[in-house]
């Protein structure tokens, strides 16, 4: 029988989903999944399928009105997973289903109009205009309508006849169109010599201008290039932007144009090997269960934990390599697509035109078409962040998620969810093999690989390369490589040995500089040598902050009272919360004295250090403009990575998963400024950055060595951390967490209140904790208990007041099921940071 109803999820923060009449036209064709058009209070709405059943809880209901897609866009896997995700994390069902649609799918739609009713006379002129359109041309879009009638009465008489049952207007989906070609690159019109004469002409035509000084500092920065260089660095220079560029171009000095990414140049000046090599032991041995399980075609789940460099890479090649072979396909999700370009190769030079990358720098029409790519079975391996996880691959058969650890994989915006999880229901849902790879994974991972839910695969050892790969740099660095015809196509090495200094001994010995001597003579030698060093800062949640040492005032955020950072290129002082900028001051607001200073580090003073005390050095650094401009952010790489720079300075970001074989130093500068942030994963985090920190020195020809620079090195997550000490930092990290009941133990939930009123935030959050202790009682919930209502640690975001409660619980959805939905309560279940 032919279904009556259907339960539709609607784009919307809702809870619930809705009930709609099948039509009789639509009966025979509408599936789970179908994304559909339905009416729903003002006007049309897209929704999505989720049931359909022959009869419905309610009594009237509108109809669905039409088929958006002709095939249904969700899957059933995808549509019974979305119903788990809202349910394991309390959020909107709403939200959950259009995460495996590409972003604003739903918004590319437009009207058209069929006539049904052919039989029906035309009241008046304007009517008879419209019908006999329709009977002529058959369906229409809005916009051909708008094209064949002249006037814009139109609107109001369709709408009269849609009432009447003689039209139907239904959406159909329009896939956004690209975008016109990007300008990519810059180079000077004339010859470098010229450049005085080009600044005379330039100020004789603009000189009343109100960028002339950006523009002559553009031709300045050019003329120094010898080739055409990336737009996004003479931004970072000169603070350019593109309409400047243009016209610039308009007065003939430059030329704009486009290239393919620094990836590809990268690609000819690096061995990649594109077939597999043969496998170490240790590889082999992990070779074994994957290949059992990949063969085996049911759901096995892993986590493989190997040191930095020590082959994870080429064992889910191999993986890969076995899922194709099966006529499968493969998910492989990177935290940082931006940071991954190495990996990216070596993908695509072992599988070419088979992998497919979704990242949010696409535009809305390259991932529509990469969607589609993917739901046809066009390319058989997606690669991305979390949101490729949502590519519709009709029969994935193995996910892998590399560097699990990484705080990206909670998804901290709504609706909130473990990327991990979800993978794994994923891999459950279709029999895929599921590998999660880490050289630190989330203790919280080995906890469940401990229990037996993962099974866990070791790489202890650190490969020294592949031996091509060795060779060519070898030749390039006219170097003598390490191998020799006995040996095979990898040899192990250790990793980096690392020097640990205590920052209190080294103030006491009277050295109150940035760099202690340690990693003063470090950089002395390795600079000495022609090697390359990255310089580390830890800044999650410090900064540079303005004091004054007369009477103690802190240059604070007038929005949200954090401390302001210090920014030297435009002496401006700013807010990393809200974008609150404003100058520095010259004198002490509170007391006029005029010592003034900037306290902490930032990776402006570290750079501006490194030029002081070498000033040969070529320094780059990497800061949040980087961060937030991932053009800028494969510029400043390319540039280190080409040798074309001695230093990189930079954040966090500097360390993830990047394979420079020129650095045999990484100094961490500031190691443990996260560890105060009061957050339970604090600890872990700190250990993270560093081991994987400590993890980019010596990955090429020449051996490599650390120094980490602290406070409290005695603290068990930096000293576990400078003896690549996993397991011991596990161990009494999880003694810590079972200690005081943090997850793995029990599962964490934070509900947020915010207002703009102070009082009113903490009343809210105060009336929810007594509500919420009554509702634990009320049910008799054991083990469960509320922490707070406490202020955030981020106690205000510009204008909001934060005030937070935290419940621990094996299970705290029992508590929380009602107050998910409750007005005013942000529910997050499993939340990467409680700040
Ligand atoms: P990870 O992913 O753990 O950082 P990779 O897979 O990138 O490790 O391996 C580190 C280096 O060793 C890479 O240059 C890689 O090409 C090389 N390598 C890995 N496995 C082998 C092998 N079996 N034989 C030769 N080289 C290898
Ligand atoms: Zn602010």
């Amino acid at each position: 029988m032919p279904p009556l109803f259907a339960e539709i999820a609607i784009h919307a923060a809702v809870p619930t989903t809705f009930h709609y009449s099948v039509p009789e036209f639509l009966a025979d064709s509408i599936r789970v999944g179908h994304l559909v058009d339905v009416g729903f209070k003002t006007g049309r709405q897209p929704g999505i399928v989720m049931a359909l059943a022959d009869s419905s809880p309610i009594a009237t209901l509108k109809p669905v009105r039409a088929l958006m897609h002709p095939d249904p866009v969700l899957s059933p896997q995808a549509v019974r997973l979305a119903r788990r995700l809202a349910d394991e994390y309390l959020v909107p069902v709403g939200l959950c289903v259009w995460l495996w649609l590409p972003p604003n799918l739903a918004q590319h739609t437009q009207p058209r109009y069929r006539l049904l009713d052919s039989s029906y006379r035309a009241a008046d002129a304007l009517e008879l205009e419209l019908l006999s359109l329709f009977s002529r041309r058959g369906a229409l879009r809005e916009a051909q309508i708008r094209t064949a009638i002249q006037h814009n009465h139109w609107p109001p008489v369709a709408e009269r006849l849609e009432a009447e049952g003689v039209i139907r207007v239904e959406s159909v989906l329009t896939p956004p169109v690209p975008r016109p070609p990007k300008v990519q690159l810059a180079q000077l019109a004339f010859h470098p010599a010229a450049l005085d004469d080009a600044l005379v002409g330039l100020a004789r035509v603009a000189s009343k201008a109100k960028r002339a000084d950006v523009w002559a500092h553009v031709l300045r920065v050019l003329s120094r290039e010898e080739e055409p260089v990336d737009v996004s660095w003479v931004y970072a220079q000169t603070g350019a932007k593109l309409p400047d560029l243009q016209k610039l171009a308009d007065f003939d000095l430059i030329l704009l144009g486009e290239k393919k990414t620094w990836r590809d140049e990268l690609a000819e000046r690096d061995y990649i090997p594109a077939a597999a090599p043969m496998l170490t032991t240790d590889q082999a041995s992990a070779w074994s269960h994957l290949e059992s399980a990949l063969a085996r075609g049911k759901y096995a789940g892993f986590l493989l934990h190997g040191v930095t460099g020590s082959g994870k890479t080429e064992l889910y090649l191999k993986a890969m390599a076995s899922a194709l072979a099966q006529g499968r396909q493969v998910l492989y999700l990177v935290p940082e697509i931006a940071l991954t370009a190495q990996t990216l190769r070596r993908v695509r030079a072992r599988f070419p035109g088979q992998a497919a990358v979704i990242h949010s720098r696409l535009s809305e029409a390259e991932r529509y078409r990469v969607w589609g790519q993917a739901r046809d079975g066009a390319v058989p391996i997606v690669i991305g962040p979390r949101s490729a996880l949502f590519a519709p691959l009709p029969d994935p058969g193995l996910i892998i998620i590399d560097e699990e650890h990484d705080g990206s994989y909670r998804n901290m915006s709504a609706p909130l969810y473990d990327t991990r999880r979800l993978a794994e229901w994923m891999a459950q849902a279709h029999d895929a093999v599921l590998i999660l790879g880490s050289a630190t994974p989330d203790v919280e991972t080995m906890e469940r690989a401990k229990r037996r839910e993962l099974t866990l695969l070791e790489l202890p050892a650190r490969l020294h390369n592949h031996r091509l790969r060795a060779e060519s740099q070898a030749a390039r660095a006219h170097l003598l490589p390490e191998y020799d015809d006995a040996q095979r196509d990898a040899v192990a090495r250790g990793l980096p040995p690392v020097t640990l200094v205590d920052m209190r001994a080294e103030l006491r010995d009277g050295n109150a500089t940035l760099f202690s001597r340690a990693l003063y003579s470090a950089l002395d030698e390795t600079l000495a040598r022609g090697e390359q060093a990255v310089l580390l800062l830890n800044r999650r949640g410090t900064s540079t902050y303005v004091f004054c040492r007369d009477c103690g005032y802190v240059a604070r955020c007038p929005n949200d009272q954090q401390p302001l950072t210090y920014h030297e290129h435009d002496s401006n002082l700013r807010c990393h919360l809200c974008g609150h900028h404003s100058p520095a001051p010259m004198r002490c607001p509170s007391c006029s004295s005029d010592r003034i200073r900037y306290f902490g580090a930032g990776t402006q003073q570290v750079e501006a250090e490194v030029m002081r005390r070498f000033p040969s050095a070529r320094v780059l650094r990497w800061d949040s403009d980087a961060l937030h401009r991932p053009e800028v952010a494969d510029a400043i790489l390319a540039r280190f990575w080409e040798g074309r720079a001695d230093v990189l300075v930079g954040t966090q970001m500097v360390t993830k998963g990047l394979d420079l074989p020129g650095v045999t130093l990484v100094g961490v500068v500031s190691a443990d400024v996260a560890l105060h942030l009061p957050d339970f994963r604090a600890a872990e985090r700190a250990f993270q950055l560093i081991t994987q920190a400590v993890g980019r020195a010596g990955r090429g020809l020449r051996a490599g060595r650390a120094v980490v620079q602290s406070h409290a090195p005695e603290h068990y997550a930096i000293a576990h951390a400078c003896r690549h000490d996993y397991d011991g930092f596990a161990a009494q990290e999880l003694a810590y967490r079972q200690r005081l009941g943090y997850p793995p133990y029990r599962r964490l939930a934070r509900v947020v209140f915010k207002d703009r009123n102070a009082a009113r935030a903490r009343s809210l959050a105060e009336q929810g904790a007594r509500a919420l202790a009554a509702r634990i009682a009320e049910l008799g919930l054991t083990g469960t208990d509320i922490i707070g209502p406490a202020p955030c640690y981020y106690a205000r975001i510009g204008e909001v007041f934060r005030w937070q409660i935290l419940v621990r619980a094996p299970d705290p959805r029992l508590a929380l099921r009602d107050a998910a939905t409750a007005n005013g309560w942000h529910v997050e279940l499993d939340p990467d940071d409680v700040l």
